[in-house]
């Protein structure tokens, strides 16, 4: 059986990403097909391409019921040495709330986004975010390291490697990282993070079970990682104890995206359905998206949670978090955003370009 659907209903995915907003049907082609009633959109924003928000925003603003948006910073002052105008960290995140974003979504602590802007998240730089989003109670979903093969050569995944997700002695290391994020959680313990992919501990859940004890507000999602759902498969009951303990901790998220099509989607979801509601051993089927990776690279082994336990994981924890209900788009505000992210991808990228931020400007001045 490779079709595999939830028996849950009203299910909250705290992780998905929208591409360009020509995929807007797509989008909700997917998220039906797997059965996943609401989301939350994690909006990075490519300050080059005016990519990334626009198009999240866009969502909210069709289908105010279904969509949450956890907004992305925008660089580009920092990345042009202060010849692109942007509002300060604190201030972008004061406007995200204003207009209707539900929190933030973060990948500064991504090795490749090291790569791209080597400022530490301890740096001055941040420090007034960090302040101001704690004081906003705003929750981030935030994306913090890899997993440690892609620090190996002979044992990062093929898929990874094609994305140039492989990383040597020139980079970040996976504990400067962790170390980095425990001194903001120290300076700023209030803060409501919720770490992507299991925080890249599911190697080591003692370790993952120490870092939630001492950190009473950060969550993990779900997100595949797939090498996430193979190690805890290794230790079945161990990984079926840990979630019980944590059943609050714990937050659906698929990384579904829109390009995908209803069957890959329904793949992508299935798979961590599967693991959490039954018993059964299975393999990632052969049809599902390249970057869940062949069949041949493990054993899934289910680790049948009670519907109590899956019914917070799907949505009642995130919604302690992020709110019952999706934030009301400021439509004006929002234009007016988009229009300034288009603004700064033009002069970032020095060129003339119709960006998604500019379409979805126009989109939100043509209602
Ligand atoms: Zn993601």
């Amino acid at each position: 059986m490779n079709e595999w659907r939830s028996r849950m209903t009203d299910i909250l995915d705290g992780h998905v990403h929208m591409g360009p907003i020509e995929q807007e049907r797509a989008m909700l082609a997917a998220a039906d097909a797997c059965g996943i009633a609401r989301t939350g959109l994690v909006a990075i924003q490519d300050p080059w391409s005016g990519e990334g928000l626009p198009e999240a925003l866009y969502m909210k603003w069709r289908y105010p019921e279904r969509f949450y948006v956890f907004a992305g910073l925008n660089h580009a002052t920092r990345l042009s040495q202060g010849k692109v105008r942007t509002e300060s960290l604190a201030d972008q995140a004061r406007r995200f709330a204003a207009i209707g974003c539900d929190g933030m979504k973060m990948i500064e602590g991504k090795p490749t986004s090291r790569q791209r802007m080597d400022v530490p998240v301890t740096d001055p730089y941040f420090a007034d975010y960090w302040a101001c989003v704690e004081d906003l109670g705003l929750p981030i979903v935030w994306h913090v390291n890899d997993p440690e093969e892609f620090w190996d050569p002979a044992l990062t995944p093929k898929w990874a490697a094609d994305r140039n997700w492989g990383y040597g002695p020139a980079d970040v290391q996976k504990e400067t990282l962790y170390a980095e994020v425990d001194e903001v959680l120290a300076r700023h313990p209030n803060l409501k993070i919720t770490f992507a992919h299991f925080y890249f501990l599911s190697a080591d859940l003692p370790r993952a079970a120490r870092f939630l004890e001492a950190h009473p507000n950060v969550h993990l999602d779900l997100a595949p990682g797939v090498e996430m759902l193979y190690n805890i498969s290794r230790h079945p009951d161990a990984g079926r104890d840990f979630f019980l303990r944590h059943r609050d901790r714990i937050t659906l998220g698929t990384d579904l995206f829109s390009s995908l099509t209803p069957e890959q989607a329904v793949a992508r979801t299935g798979i961590t359905f599967r693991w959490l509601e039954t018993q059964d051993e299975f393999r990632v089927p052969g049809f599902a998206d390249y970057l869940l990776g062949p069949p041949e690279d493990g054993i899934i082994r289910g680790l049948s949670l009670p519907d109590e336990v899956l019914s917070r994981i799907y949505g009642k924890t995130l919604m302690s978090l992020a709110g019952a209900t999706p934030a009301r788009l400021d439509v004006a505000g929002a234009g007016a955003l988009c229009d300034d992210i288009a603004r700064i991808a033009t002069e970032l990228s020095g060129k003339e370009q119709d960006t998604q931020a500019a379409k979805v400007a126009r989109a939100f001045k043509s209602s």
